[in-house]
């Protein structure tokens, strides 16, 4: 039998498409190995206005029919991208045709790094939640040395990706990414969960560039008064994470307020040369806003970057203000047009 090997410098046997040795994507199979389409025939058109019901999927993801999955179940696909613990890739499972994304993490980075508790959290969080500006998660399944993660697929990838193609949004574009972040939020928090890691690298965008809430691994159920470790970027931390006092909801209101700002300008609105004038500018809140800004859009940010965790912008409130109803009208999608640099 002609077993296909992977190209990394050891030129492993790969075992269900994955190497055996090699963590990075860099040297596995060639997208080129097998085709998968990026969407198959059977596959539903899921969608935020769509009124698919979910008796429609194929079997295999649907809450009833839950199984023991191998990663014999897949094939396996381009890699889609690299996160901190692994890497994530188109997959097609292998009965149904029905593509995902499978998120491979490897478990002696998650055991070295102390954060096992925070991947089972994950895990457990996202599988319950169904909205459609929420990442489905449909399962997930380990073997000797990797965690599996069976995701949605979201075909136009990273928010954080197409920020940086754009370099800002105009308003409409925004206002509606905004507005489907805070649908998600309302969800998530009716649901008691906090998701406390809002930013353009955890929204991805799906078929008809609706907006995807992902990567639950800071979420937590609340009330919560816990410590949060200080990691990754600073940007989007809200003043009293930053002082380690306890937290609520309100911090996801914080993070809605830095996104909608970082959309329309580009960069965060603390940004700064070192840590310490970010931590300190958010501690002031330090804001300065460019002229292109229109007032609506500054009165909706003034309105949710405040330090008091009460006195934030209620998220049902969010919907209400001027900006959102005036530039994103329910069942508009942005377009990720290209504006005009000033
Ligand atoms: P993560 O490890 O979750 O940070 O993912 C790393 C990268 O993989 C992301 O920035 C995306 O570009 C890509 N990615 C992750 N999950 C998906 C998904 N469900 N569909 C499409 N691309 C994804």
């Amino acid at each position: 039998m002609n077993i296909p090997k992977c190209k990394c410098d050891e030129n492993r046997s790969l075992n269900d498409g994955f190497c055996c040795t090699c963590p990075t994507t860099s040297h596995e199979m060639g997208s080129d190995d097998f085709q998968v389409p990026a969407i198959p025939l059977d596959r539903p058109q899921c969608s935020s206005q769509s009124n698919v019901k979910e008796a429609q999927k194929p079997e295999l993801m649907n809450d009833d029919k839950k199984k023991e999955w191998l990663p014999s179940d897949f094939e396996i696909g381009k890699p889609l991208g690299k996160g901190k613990f692994g890497n994530v890739y188109l997959a097609r499972e292998k009965e149904s045709h029905y593509v995902v994304a499978l998120k491979v993490l490897f478990k002696s980075q998650i055991h070295d790094s102390g954060i096992e508790h925070q991947v089972r959290r994950e895990a457990e969080i996202q599988c319950r939640l169904r909205h459609p500006n929420i990442l489905r998660m449909y399962g997930y399944f380990h073997d000797e040395k990797r965690i599996y993660f069976i995701l949605e697929y979201a075909k136009h990838g990273a928010l954080y990706t197409l920020l940086k193609q754009h370099k800002r949004f105009d308003e409409k574009t925004a206002a509606i990414c905004v507005r489907d972040l805070t649908k998600a939020l309302i969800y998530c928090h009716s649901k008691k969960v906090i998701h406390r890691d809002i930013k353009p690298e955890n929204l991805l965008i799906g078929d008809n560039y609706e907006l995807k809430m992902a990567d639950f691994g800071w979420s937590v159920h609340s009330p919560s008064s816990r410590r949060m470790t200080l990691c990754g970027t600073l940007d989007y931390l809200s003043p009293e994470m930053i002082e380690g006092k306890p937290h609520n909801y309100a911090v996801d209101i914080w993070s809605l307020g830095v996104l909608c700002y970082e959309l329309l300008v580009g960069l965060p609105p603390f940004d700064a040369k070192g840590h310490y004038q970010t931590l300190r500018k958010i501690t002031c809140v330090i804001i300065k806003y460019p002229d292109f800004l229109s007032e609506e859009a500054k009165d909706l940010i003034g309105k949710l970057l405040v330090i008091n965790p009460e006195q934030r912008l209620p998220l049902t409130q969010v919907l209400q203000h001027p900006w959102i109803l005036e530039n994103a009208p329910e069942g508009t999608r942005p377009q990720f047009c290209t504006i005009e640099q000033k």
